[in-house]
């Protein structure tokens, strides 16, 4: 799989339907580069890699992840560099990281509702010849402890500035981060624009949909990356916005 280049400094590693595989978010300046969204395995991260290769494209120095499901965080161990989570992404992937990772373990959280037997097929089929190579990583930096967003700088002559910023509003995960690149005018909303995986497909409720649009439009941006689908346009979100506005006004 190749990179798409979205702006000058914004790369996208691409979803895949089959593997479940999230779009991976590569921010790149001109002596440091900055991830978004860790992906599941060894084997997608060494992808990822050899994709950012082709292009000349320095390994991350850092990154952050969107929310703690297993296709964006479990492959952070993997990266072996520092990442950004909220408060709520921390505290999920610390309750995680208490399971053993076996064939009776991936059971039980389907019991708990950790994962979905949809998740947990995915996390089979990507770790079936050794669970136990799942490994969670817990020391990373809290980004919001004091605010809701968080700004970061990467690259030297070429600046890029990164805000972080915390939504937990979604019925999809209430650990969201968006990753907006100001100076590209790219906004990262991982999976926080779709429902409740583990409550039969739950959709959100007015006020957080509505919160949800309030809040996206309020940012520049020029391109909008979703977790799982095509990358959108401003104009793609007013459209879809007053096509569904009678659902949440
Ligand atoms: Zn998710």
């Amino acid at each position: 799989m190749k990179l798409i280049k979205l702006t000058q400094h914004v790369f996208i590693y691409p979803y895949d339907k089959q593997t479940d595989y999230p779009n991976i978010g590569i921010i790149k300046t001109d002596n440091e580069t900055f991830l978004v969204d860790a992906g599941i395995s060894k084997r997608h991260v060494e992808s990822i890699k050899k994709a950012m290769n082709l292009e000349n494209i320095k390994t991350p120095s850092k990154g952050c992840v969107t929310h703690f499901h297993y296709d964006h965080s479990y492959g952070m161990f993997y990266w072996k560099i520092p990442f950004y989570v909220c408060k709520n992404t921390q505290k999920e992937l610390e309750r995680i990281s208490k399971y053993k990772y076996t064939l009776e373990s991936l059971n039980q959280m389907i019991k708990d509702e950790v994962e979905t037997p949809f998740t947990a097929y995915y996390i089979y089929q990507e770790y079936k010849d050794n669970l136990s190579n799942i490994k969670i990583k817990t020391d990373n930096f809290i980004y919001n402890t004091k605010d809701d967003k968080f700004t970061l700088s990467i690259g030297n002559d070429d600046k890029v500035d990164i805000v972080l910023i915390n939504k937990n509003t979604s019925p999809h995960s209430k650990d969201s981060t968006w990753v907006y690149v100001k100076e590209d005018k790219v906004i990262f909303v991982g999976d926080s624009c779709y429902g409740d995986v583990y409550n039969k497909l739950k959709d959100y409720s007015k006020e957080d949909l509505q919160d949800f649009f309030t809040s996206l439009l309020s940012i520049d941006f020029d391109y909008v990356v979703f977790g799982h689908q095509e990358i959108g346009t401003k104009q793609d979100v007013i459209a879809y916005y007053h096509e569904h506005k009678s659902r949440f006004n």
